[in-house]
């Protein structure tokens, strides 16, 4: 690493991450839930498939189903019956017979091949076979796509909409997952306010615990929000105390720079043991994480494109750890920036990005202007991070860069 990257008192991204997240002992308490409640929540046990599926050998096309020897010395066959998805056949197809079947029907015992209804001429109760078929042509066979005793899902396997439609189609009606985390949200500041009151003079309206809100949703944790905590040092201890007692994890945005807001940093050093880190990255470089007497703590920088940025990329993965959630990878692309991008060495950049596609038909990247860390709406344009690494100076149109694209904590 070269010296301008290196710079003295600054925690490389990477390692910040790490660190807070080696930090980290999951809850591991369970509940079992119905599967209709099951969306975002994180398995607590490996989930093995009860059923095979499909549950019986069935037919793949509409059409006729027959044993193959038959077909050898024959291309005509008696019907004898038919198997409807639902309604299967329940007679014996025997030697030189067929059975009118359905797509996804139950294929008649002794049945072992199926031909396409469009090759075959029916005349009264005489099939005529048009075309040649092998064994087990159109026939789908019981536990194809899973098998009895197959393991589904692992432990720690946050269940997505599909995954709760696979655990119906096998039956499975309830699951043993993770309990909620409990979230504490405090905004500090004497400026805040909150949407719909009047603002005095020096005032701002409070943003952060409302982005948040939106991601701890995603996160499925239950959200305990403190509101707007004055600079005032009683309040604040009063609010952290509260919020330890109740919760796993508290958040707070605000009053972490250097000499900024005294009182959070002289609170939380009395209440508990927490770092105060200077982070390599930007947007969002003072960050606090730490331990309070029963939770976790992360104290974001006031600035809500630092604190959303931060939320993003340091606490959820560290929420996601507390909820026994298996690693999450961000989805990475290298494509061609259109716009030059300012930069000095020394920080990793954590850039507002547009990933398109150009009239040529390739993917490429343009940054949302200015990257000041207070300029949220560059948040809401933006659909992906153009990562920078913190040796790199600026980079000229054309370059490739990396990208990030923004997931569902920030749709
Ligand atoms: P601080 O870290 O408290 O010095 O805050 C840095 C900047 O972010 C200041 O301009 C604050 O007014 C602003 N800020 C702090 N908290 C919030 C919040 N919850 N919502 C919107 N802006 C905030
Ligand atoms: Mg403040």
């Amino acid at each position: 690493m070269s010296d301008c990257c290196s710079a003295p008192g600054l925690m490389p991204f990477e390692k910040a991450l790490a660190e807070m997240l080696s930090a980290i002992s999951p809850v591991t308490e369970a509940e079992s839930i119905v599967i209709e409640n099951s969306l975002d929540r994180v398995l607590a046990e490996d989930v093995y498939s009860p059923v095979n599926v499909p549950p019986h050998n069935n037919s793949a096309m509409d059409g006729y189903a027959f044993r193959i020897e038959d077909r050898t010395n024959t291309e005509r066959l008696t019907l004898v019956g038919r198997s409807m998805a639902g309604q299967p056949f329940t007679g014996v197809c025997g030697k030189n017979e067929c059975v009118r079947i359905m797509t996804g029907a139950k294929m008649p015992s002794s049945c072992d091949t199926v031909e396409m209804q469009e090759n075959c001429q029916v005349e009264n109760d005489t099939v005529h076979f048009l075309s040649f078929r092998k064994e087990g042509d159109n026939v789908r066979y019981a536990g194809e796509d899973i098998a009895k005793g197959h393991l589904l899902f692992a432990k720690g396997r946050k269940l997505s909409t599909i995954d709760v439609g696979m655990l119906a189609s096998l039956g499975v009606a309830s699951v043993a997952v993770i309990r909620k985390l409990k979230v504490a949200l405090i905004a500090t500041g004497d400026e805040l306010k909150q949407p719909g009151m009047a603002l005095t003079d020096g005032d701002i309206y409070e943003s952060n615990s409302h982005t948040l809100m939106g991601m701890m949703t995603r996160l499925n944790v239950e959200v305990l929000n403190f509101g707007i905590i004055e600079d005032d040092k009683a309040s604040i201890r009063a609010a952290f105390e509260q919020a330890d007692k109740n919760a796993d994890a508290v958040i707070s945005s605000g009053g972490v720079s250097v000499g900024d807001a005294d009182y959070t940093k002289e609170v939380l050093d009395e209440l508990g043991e927490i770092g105060f880190w200077k982070i390599a990255m930007k947007p969002g470089k003072p960050f606090a994480f730490g331990k309070l007497p029963n939770s976790y703590f992360f104290g974001l920088p006031g600035n809500p494109v630092s604190a959303v940025v931060t939320a993003h990329l340091l606490a959820i993965p560290a929420l996601s750890k507390m909820q026994s959630c298996h690693a999450y990878m961000p989805i990475k692309l290298m494509v061609k920036t259109a716009t030059a991008l300012r930069k000095s060495p020394g920080r990793m950049d954590f850039q507002r990005g547009v990933i398109s596609t150009n009239a040529a038909g390739e993917t490429e990247v343009h940054s949302t202007g200015s990257q000041g860390s207070g300029i949220l709406s560059s948040m809401a344009v933006a659909n992906c991070y153009i990562v920078l690494p913190a040796d790199k100076g600026k980079v000229c149109a054309g370059e490739s860069v990396q990208v990030q694209l923004f997931d569902s904590y920030l749709a």
